[in-house]
């Protein structure tokens, strides 16, 4: 880190991101690290990565009592998926923001799912939606040495 940045610390949040078997079936994957890339929030994890049937499970708890569990847990099983940790002030809601509403029929044109998927049950990326679960997923998805700390070169240029 820079001197300058260490002010804003303790706002610093950290947010799971993952690019769903679809969206790598699709050939999505560069258009949508970019999208985060470009905003200026900072990879601290990346790698893809076909997720056992239990992982899902764990990720997903909160859903299990839903009809649509089985199903979702298939969705996510079903081919490789991309595993992205961001940090910076504010990356979980704004992840949020980018990605859009879960039904990509109502999310807004210029989000991730508004621009690139019609169904909820393929809407081609996750992001954490709190800061807690934020750091529950990356513990979940990344073993330690998988993640980087490091200052990019254009930090000045992205924070104050
Ligand atoms: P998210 O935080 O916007 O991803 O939405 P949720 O946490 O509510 O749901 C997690 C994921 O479950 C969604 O992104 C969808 O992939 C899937 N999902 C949610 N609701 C439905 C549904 O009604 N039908 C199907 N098939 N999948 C759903
Ligand atoms: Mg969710």
């Amino acid at each position: 880190f820079l001197p300058h940045l260490v002010a804003s610390l303790e706002q610093v949040e950290e947010t799971y991101v993952m690019i769903k078997p679809d969206g790598v079936q699709r050939g999505l994957v560069g258009e949508i690290i970019s999208r985060f890339e470009r905003k200026g929030f900072r990879l601290t994890g990346l790698k893809l990565f076909q997720c056992p049937t239990e992982l899902a499970e764990e990720h997903y708890k909160d859903l299990q009592s839903k009809p649509f569990f089985p199903k979702l847990i298939k969705y996510i099983t079903s081919g490789p998926v991309v595993c992205m940790a961001w940090e910076g002030v504010g990356v979980v809601a704004s992840a949020r923001k980018l990605i859009g509403s879960t039904n990509p029929l109502q999310a807004e044109p210029g989000t991730i799912r508004g621009d690139l998927a019609v169904q909820t049950g393929r809407n081609v990326v996750h992001g954490s939606d709190s800061p807690e679960n934020g750091q529950r997923e990356i513990a979940l998805w990344f073993k330690e040495g998988e993640l980087c700390q490091w200052t990019p070169a254009q930090a000045p240029w992205l924070w104050e």
